[in-house]
C-alpha cells in the first residue's frame, strides 16, 4: 500500500477509482471539489431513497427516487452495489452510467461508503481502491461530533463507529490524508491520471 501525502510516484491510472473513508473524514467536500475543478473525471450520480437538502439538484448530486424504485433497480441487476448508510437512507451506484464512461476511456470516480466499496472489490478488482484518511484521530473526533450536542451515548457510539471506519484503511491501495480539501482533491486527481487545467 502506498501511503502518500503530496508527492511520491503513482502507478498507472486506473479506470475507475473508489474513495471511501470514515464518516465524517470529508468525502463528500473532496469530491465536490473534483467535480469543481476537474471537470475531465465523471463523478458517479448515486441513486438515494434521502430527501434532497437544499442546494441539491436531482441528477447533479444524486438521484432521488422512491423506495419502490430503489427496490427495481437493485432487483433489475443496475446497481454496481449499494447500502443502507447510517442505519437510514439506501444509496447506490448504478451501473450502466459507469459501465458507458468506461467504455468511451473516460476516467470515473465513485465517491461511496466502506460497505459500498467492499463490494465493487468484488465485481471490479481492476478498480483503485483510494481511502481518504483524517490528518489525525483528533481532527477526526472534531468534525464527528464537534458542536457537541450529542448525548454521550451517541457520541460514544459515533467515536466506536469511526474507530472500526479507520481499521479499514489496510484494505485500500492507497491513502489519502485530507489535510486541506485541495491539496487532497489535488493529489486524487493526479492519482486518477488528470491534471489541473488552470
Ligand atoms: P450524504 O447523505 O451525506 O450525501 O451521504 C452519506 C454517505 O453516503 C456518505 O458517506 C457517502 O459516501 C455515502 N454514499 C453516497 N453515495 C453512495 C453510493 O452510491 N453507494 C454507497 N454505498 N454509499 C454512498
Amino acid at each position: 500500500m502506498e501511503r502518500s501525502a503530496g508527492a511520491g510516484a503513482v502507478s498507472a491510472p486506473a479506470p475507475v477509482t473508489v474513495l471511501a473513508g470514515p464518516t465524517a473524514v470529508g468525502k463528500g467536500t473532496v469530491s465536490a471539489a473534483i467535480r469543481a475543478r476537474y471537470p475531465q473525471i465523471w463523478l458517479s450520480v448515486s441513486a438515494t431513497t434521502r430527501a434532497p437538502r437544499p442546494g441539491e439538484v436531482d441528477g447533479v448530486h444524486y438521484r432521488f427516487v422512491s423506495e419502490e424504485e430503489f427496490s427495481s433497480l437493485i432487483d433489475s441487476g443496475q446497481m454496481l452495489e449499494w447500502a443502507v448508510v447510517h442505519g437510514r437512507n439506501k444509496y447506490g451506484t448504478p451501473r450502466g452510467p459507469v459501465e458507458e464512461m468506461v467504455a468511451e476511456g473516460r476516467p470515473v470516480l465513485l465517491e461511496i461508503d466502506l460497505a459500498g466499496a467492499r463490494q465493487v472489490r468484488e465485481s471490479m478488482p481492476d478498480a483503485r481502491f483510494v481511502f481518504l484518511a483524517p490528518p489525525d484521530w483528533d481532527t477526526l473526533v472534531e468534525r464527528l461530533v464537534g458542536r457537541g450536542t450529542e448525548s454521550a451515548e451517541e457520541r460514544e457510539r459515533r467515536l466506536e463507529t469511526a474507530r472500526v471506519e479507520l481499521a479499514a484503511e489496510s484494505e485500500f491501495d492507497v491513502t489519502i490524508v485530507n489535510d486541506t480539501v485541495e491539496r487532497a482533491s489535488d493529489e486524487l486527481a493526479r492519482l486518477i491520471g488528470v491534471r489541473d487545467l488552470t
